[in-house]
């Protein structure tokens, strides 16, 4: 009920209640005057009795008197009171028209008619005192009729005064009991007023506007504050305090759809922001570890409640392998087959989660609770690797993260195949396609580089230079793909015997170079004497027919001992050159070889 429509209620009872105790109070006074009329109206009763007893009385002593003296003025006297009959008379008939009860008026009548016998006794007697006969009149006056009459207006006016005292008593009773209950009522809706108006000032001010109030400003304050925990009950009141509340619901609901829309926008900007910055630093990334760390730099910025791996395609393993991983991720191995991932499998992102909507992964382990996405990186058609996410309160909140996921997805594979690319461009430009091994452009370089450290730091740098012996027999004889076969043997082994610091080439031809920093020419030829062999050891055979075994000469030199950086590959070929000379299949050092007409130099580029 609205606040305005009770208040006008109570308004109205109050009037009610008001006029009600206005009228019991003058009820109660009407009582009272009818108290004040009963009393006077006793007084009035009791006068006249008084009255006839005192005319009774003043009448008998003056013919009394008269008839014992004789004096006329008892007899004047007498008259005058015997008027007063008249005037008693009257106003006991006025009495009898004003209703008075029967019987207390019975008893008036018989003193009134009683004091007429007496007046007309009294009225012989003084006749008899007229005519001189004064012993008649006493006998009258003193007679037992005459004392009789006076003893019955005694009896009958006592009788009189009796009922009237009786009933004057009754009717004060009831004017007061009257008056006092008009009295108690009227207070009684005075007592209710003002507990009414105490009821609705309570009701309406305390429970109704001010608490409800007090609420609302608590409320409107923290709202302020931007604490929208704060809420107000939804009591469907039809009041005014009612549709405020509606009012600051609705506020209340509309800013916090605001405020999640402006978190929602500020986390999207800082998201692709990051993204963004991620992009800028993969495009300088030169190879693949460079990229994984620029991404297990800001995926957990991007999603702080995400771990997570990058792993990527190995073509050569047919694998996938981790290059990275951020925020301690726990459920997958970091080396499986493709066909481990349905992400993989599919082409698709795919979310592997214990409420058990979608298969799992293989390559992940006892899921617990966890929330796992796995997002193929795919780029120019092929799969180049695969970005692994679990959530780590368990709730990865995938779906409203797509656009994110697909955006570093998308930039990361373009960027991992940009990184492969230019690896294999790179590769095919050092590379001799035949062997495998460094081509003679790559040996210039790092020869270029090894040579000033060797230098610089005046450390040994030994130098093989292998040629196939007759290799012309085995093309003239098999054909070219059985001497390529030839060739490929002898790179597989140079490339055995290569350390990691070595650099195996061919150097033209079916010519190889091993670079070898850091050995001397004893070391070198050592190692020349072990290739040596190792080739001539293995039988090759093309297309079911064996071929002759295959020997080289190996010519070896090493800076400082027996030459200057500069012209080492040079003095290892005199050696090589020597080699040959003196029969092939054979190892070399330079300046072992005896001085011979044959001895030549080629130069080393
Ligand atoms: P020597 O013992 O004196 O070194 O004799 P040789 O026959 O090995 O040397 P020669 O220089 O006479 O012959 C080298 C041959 O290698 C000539 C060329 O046809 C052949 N050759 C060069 N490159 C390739 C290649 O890539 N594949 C094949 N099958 N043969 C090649
Ligand atoms: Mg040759
Ligand atoms: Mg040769």
């Amino acid at each position: 009920m609205r606040i305005a429509t009770i208040t006008n209620w109570a308004y109205g009872v109050t009037l009610l209640l008001t006029f009600g105790s206005g009228a019991a109070f003058m009820a109660s006074v009407r009582a009272d005057g009818d108290e004040r009329i009963a009393v006077e109206r006793r007084s009035d009763y009791i006068r006249i009795a008084d009255d006839i007893e005192l005319i009774v009385e003043r009448m008998t002593d003056q013919a009394r008197l008269y008839a014992m003296r004789g004096e006329a003025a008892h007899k004047t006297a007498w008259l005058r009171d015997r008027d007063d009959v008249g005037v008693v008379d009257r106003t006991v008939g006025r009495l009898g028209a004003l209703g008075i009860p029967q019987h207390e008026y019975a008893e008036l009548l018989t003193a009134d008619r009683d004091l007429d016998r007496i007046e007309a006794i009294e009225r012989r007697a003084i006749a008899a005192v007229d005519r001189g006969d004064r012993a008649e009149a006493q006998r009258l006056l003193y007679g037992p009729d005459y004392l009789a009459l006076d003893a019955g207006v005694d009896r009958s006016l006592s009788a009189f005064k009796k009922a009237l005292k009786a009933r004057a008593e009754r009717d004060l009773q009831r004017a007061r009991e009257r008056a006092d209950r008009w009295d108690d009522i009227a207070r009684l809706l005075l007592g209710l007023t003002g507990l009414l108006f105490l009821a609705v000032l309570y009701f309406i001010l305390s429970r109704r506007v001010a608490r409800p109030l007090a609420h609302m400003s608590d409320v409107v304050v923290r709202m302020a504050d931007r604490d929208f925990d704060a809420d107000l009950p939804d009591d469907r009141r039809h009041d005014e305090i009612g549709e405020v509340t509606r009012a600051l619901r609705l506020f209340r609901r509309n800013s916090i759809e605001r405020e999640r829309l402006e978190h929602e926008r500020d986390e999207d900007r800082r998201i692709k922001d990051l993204i963004a910055r991620m992009m800028h630093r993969m495009q300088g990334c030169d190879v693949e570890a460079e990229l994984a760390d620029v991404v297990v730099c800001y995926a957990p910025q991007i999603f702080p409640d995400l771990a997570g791996h990058i792993f990527v395609y190995d073509h050569g393993r047919g694998r996938l392998a981790t290059i990275g991983r951020w925020q301690d991720p726990k459920l997958t191995i970091a080396d499986f087959a493709p066909s481990f991932c349905w992400g993989l499998r599919r082409g698709h992102s795919h979310r592997s989660n214990a409420k058990g909507e979608d298969i799992c992964c293989q390559h992940i382990g006892d899921i617990d609770g966890q929330d796992c996405l796995c997002v193929p990186l795919m780029a120019q058609g092929g799969t180049v690797g695969m970005l692994y996410f679990e959530g780590q309160d368990g709730d990865g909140r995938y779906a409203e993260r797509a656009i994110y996921l697909d955006l570093m997805s998308e930039n990361i594979g373009l960027a991992l195949a940009n990184i492969q690319l230019r690896a294999t461009l790179g590769a095919l430009a050092t590379r001799d396609p035949l062997t495998g091994l460094s081509n003679r452009r790559h040996l210039e370089e790092v020869f270029n580089v090894e040579r000033a450290l060797a230098e610089s730091q005046r450390t040994p740098l030994g130098c093989l230079l292998v040629d196939i012996d007759h290799f012309k027999r085995f093309n003239d004889a098999f054909g070219h793909d059985a001497g390529d076969l030839v060739m490929q043997h002898v790179a597989q082994v140079l490339k055995a015997h290569a350390r990691e610091r070595d650099l195996a080439c061919r150097y033209g031809g079916e010519e190889f170079v091993l670079l070898m920093p850091g050995r001397d020419s004893a070391a070198a030829a050592e190692r020349a004497e072990e290739i040596r062999q190792t080739i001539r050891k293995v039988s090759l055979a093309y297309r079911g027919r064996p071929l002759p075994p295959v020997t080289v000469s190996i010519g070896v030199a090493a800076f400082p001992a027996e030459a200057d950086a500069a012209s080492l590959i040079s003095v290892a070929d005199g050696a090589l050159l020597a080699a040959k000379e003196n029969g092939r299949d054979r190892v070399v050092i330079a300046g072992q070889t005896p001085p011979g007409p044959k001895h030549r130099v080629r130069a080393a580029s």
